[in-house]
C-alpha cells in the first residue's frame, strides 16, 4: 500500500496516479497541530489497514496532482540520520577535508522532525546566503513497531515502510564548522515522500537503485547494497541507545555525488520500487538577522 499524506494532514491511499481520501477512517486525523495520526495508524497495523482497505470501497479517487502532497510521517518522533555510510561518499568527503570515518566510528544523528516536507512545498535556502547547501539523496526508513536492544536478524520486521528521503546539508567550511544538527535542520531540508510504501509492496532494502537529478543532470546514482553498515545494523545500533516508536524515520547515508543546489533548480530523486520524489529549491521571504 503507499500511503500519502496530503493537504490539511488527510490520509491518502495512492494507487496509481490517483489518490484515495481515507482520512475518515484514521482515528484522530485533522487539520490540528501535532499531526500524529500516521504515528498511531501506523502502530495500529494490521487493523488500521483493514479499516483503510473498506474506506478505498467507499471513496472515489482524485488525480494525484490534485493534492498538495505533505510528509507521508508528518510527526515522528525521531528523526535519525546515518553519517558517511557509502565509501566513495567518504572519499568525496575526505578530499573535502571532513576526514574519512565511517557510521562505525560516528555514530549516528538527530535532524530536527520540524524540518520535514513533502513534495507539494519547496525547499527553501536562506535569502542572501552565500553558503554552499547540498543534496544528499537517500533511503528513508519507517519505523512500525515500538522496540528496544533489537537484533540484526530481527530489525527488518520492525520496518513499517520504505520511502524517498532528501537529506539536504549545510556544508562546513575551512572556517566555519557549526554542528550537524543544525546544518540539517533548516525549515524544509528534510524533503520525504512522495508517498510511503508498505514494506509488503516495498523491495529488499538491500538492494534499492538510488538516483537524483538536478534538472535533469545526473548527479547521484548508487545502490542500497553499497551501504557499510546496512539497515538491519542501522536499526540494531540506534535501538541500542534509545527506544524507537511508530513512525520514526531514518535517514539511511548518502551516496556519492552530493552537490550543490541553487535558487531555482528541480530535484528529482527517485528509489526503484519506491518512488520519485520532486522538490522544486525557492528561498525564504527575508534574510534573517544571522548570517548564515
Ligand atoms: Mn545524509
Amino acid at each position: 500500500m503507499r500511503l500519502c499524506i496530503f493537504d490539511d494532514w488527510k490520509v491518502g491511499v495512492v494507487v496509481d496516479e490517483l489518490v484515495h481520501d481515507v482520512t475518515a477512517a484514521v482515528p484522530g486525523a485533522g487539520p490540528s497541530w501535532p499531526p500524529v495520526h500516521v504515528n498511531h495508524l501506523i502502530a495500529s497495523w494490521p487493523a488500521g489497514r483493514a479499516a483503510i482497505e473498506a474506506e478505498i470501497e467507499r471513496t472515489t479517487p482524485r488525480p494525484l496532482s490534485e493534492v498538495r502532497l505533505g510528509p507521508p510521517v508528518p510527526h515522528p518522533w525521531h528523526l535519525i540520520g546515518i553519517p558517511a555510510n557509502y565509501r566513495k561518499h567518504i572519499a568525496e568527503m575526505g578530499a573535502m577535508g571532513s576526514g574519512g570515518r565511517s557510521m562505525r566510528e560516528l555514530g549516528f544523528f538527530l535532524k530536527t522532525p520540524g524540518s520535514l516536507v513533502g513534495a507539494g512545498e519547496p525547499v527553501l535556502l536562506p535569502k542572501g546566503s552565500h553558503r554552499r547547501f547540498d543534496h544528499e539523496c537517500e533511503l528513508g526508513a519507517v519505523i512500525g513497531r515500538t522496540c528496544r536492544n533489537v537484533t540484526i536478524d530481527e530489525a527488518l520486521t520492525h520496518v513499517f515502510g520504505y520511502t524517498v528521503l532528501l537529506d539536504l546539508t549545510l556544508r562546513m567550511t575551512d572556517d566555519l564548522r557549526e554542528e550537524r544538527s543544525m546544518r540539517k535542520s533548516f525549515d524544509t531540508f528534510t524533503p520525504l515522500g512522495p508517498w510511503l510504501v508498505t514494506a509488503d509492496e516495498a523491495p529488499d532494502p538491500t538492494d534499492i537503485d538510488l538516483e537524483l537529478r538536478v534538472n535533469g543532470e545526473l548527479r547521484q546514482h548508487a545502490n542500497t547494497r553499497d551501504m557499510i553498515v546496512p539497515l538491519a545494523e542501522q536499526i540494531s545500533y540506534i535501538s541500542s541507545v534509545m527506544t524507537l516508536y511508530p513512525g520514526d524515520v531514518i535517514a539511511t547515508g548518502t551516496p556519492e555525488g552530493v552537490g550543490a543546489i541553487e535558487v531555482g533548480d528541480v530535484l528529482q530523486a527517485s528509489l526503484s520500487g519506491i518512488g520519485s520524489l520532486t522538490m522544486t529549491v525557492s528561498e525564504t521571504s527575508e534574510v534573517a538577522p544571522v548570517v548564515l
